[in-house]
């Protein structure tokens, strides 16, 4: 088993920089997830930690040992790709057992550890087929026997469920997650998929540009982001800008379009210094709609409804007020609001976040 760690990686090609000084930790045992739109730097970090890459400058670390110098088949990890990359020629268990004889396993032990590797992956039957024979779920799932069969001391996947057609890859992510605790691997995976990172993950190392904006767990990078880019990459956001007015004990006093003076809880606003120019980040989902203005502490503000998006058990809205758009995500307790309707905006200001402007 293995933490890894980067110290002060840097990525080149040439002149363009992929990854720019990027450090991380990702704790032994952990699922962490590299989350980053296209072209972000992500598998090129997961190639360096392999060992398919050079990096340019810094260090890797795995177990507390400096690897930078260690050829990728003695770094004892598992590797599975968005496109499984089976062995065509050869069976199932042949596959599952190429790591093995590879290491010189006793031919024994290799049937014992491969009957147990397609057990975790719930397809013990299929040993002797091929992998034209298999659906593109199965043998994502052989890759993944394949990888873990070594007992890898760092399992790294590459967008392993993005080639799958959506419920598949639903329950492929359920199903990963489990086959990931059962057998405690470290495990760094890497998608652009926010949904994913977020029902997977114990970490999400959030990247854009080659550097990574915010390290966290999957409530705390949703709910405390970081900077913008969090805000708007992970879910719906409306991010007003505005003005930190004072930074006290109770909260940060924010001056914003729309609403006016919000306190949002410091808890809420651990990045925000002092005062100057701020942003107040307000998740769609919990920014909701009502007929009239609310009662109590909740703060309201009129709108009117422009745009509904129906989305079954929830409502997509985009509503003006003044000259802002806001979105807002509506569960659906009776019956949306139409295009045109007169609204109360109301939000609490726990839920807010307050970012540096
Ligand atoms: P991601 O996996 O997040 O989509 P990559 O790590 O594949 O991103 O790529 C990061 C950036 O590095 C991209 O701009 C990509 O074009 C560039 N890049 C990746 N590999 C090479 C290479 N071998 N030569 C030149 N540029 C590369
Ligand atoms: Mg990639």
């Amino acid at each position: 088993m293995g933490a890894v760690n980067l110290n002060n990686i840097v990525k080149r090609f040439g002149t363009f920089t992929a990854v720019e000084k990027t450090s991380m930790d990702i704790p032994e045992g952990s699922f962490t997830t590299l989350l980053g739109p296209s072209g972000c730097g992500k598998t090129t970090t997961l190639r360096m930690i392999a060992g398919l890459l050079d990096p340019t400058e810094g260090e890797i670390i795995i177990n507390g040992k400096r690897v930078n110098d260690v050829p990728i088949h003695k770094r004892n990890l598992g590797l599975v790709f968005q496109n499984y990359a089976l062995f065509p020629h050869k069976t199932v268990a042949e596959n599952v057992a190429f790591g093995l004889r590879y290491r010189n396993v006793a031919k024994s032990e290799i049937a014992r550890r491969v009957k147990e590797a397609l057990e975790l992956v719930q397809l013990p039957h299929l040993g002797n087929r091929y992998p034209k024979a298999l659906s593109g779920g199965q043998q994502q799932r052989i890759a993944l026997a394949r990888a873990i069969v070594i007992e890898p001391d760092v399992l790294l996947l590459d967008e392993p469920l993005s080639a799958l057609d959506a419920n598949l890859r639903e329950d492929m992510r359920v199903e990963l997650k489990n086959i990931q605790a059962r057998i405690g691997v470290t495990t760094v995976f890497v998608t652009h998929d926010q949904s994913e990172a977020l029902a997977m993950s114990d970490q999400i190392v959030v990247m854009s540009n080659g550097r990574v904006e915010q390290v966290g767990a999957p409530q705390e990078v949703y709910n405390t982001p970081a900077s913008e880019f969090v805000a708007r990459f992970l879910g719906a956001s409306n991010i007003l800008d505005g003005r930190c007015l004072s930074r006290g004990g109770e909260g940060a006093v924010l001056e914003v379009p729309v609403f006016g003076q919000i306190t949002v809880p410091s808890a809420k606003a651990p990045h925000l210094a002092g005062e100057g120019a701020a942003k107040l980040v307000i998740r769609a989902e919990k920014l909701l709609l009502r007929d009239s203005p609310p009662e109590g502490g909740a703060f309201s503000a009129p709108a009117t409804v422009e745009t509904v998006d129906y989305q079954g058990q929830s409502v997509r809205y985009f509503v003006r007020a003044g000259d802002m758009q806001l979105q807002a995500i509506n569960m659906i307790d009776d019956r949306p609001f139409p295009a045109g309707a007169q609204v109360h905006m109301t939000l609490r200001p726990q839920d807010c976040a307050a970012l540096p402007g």
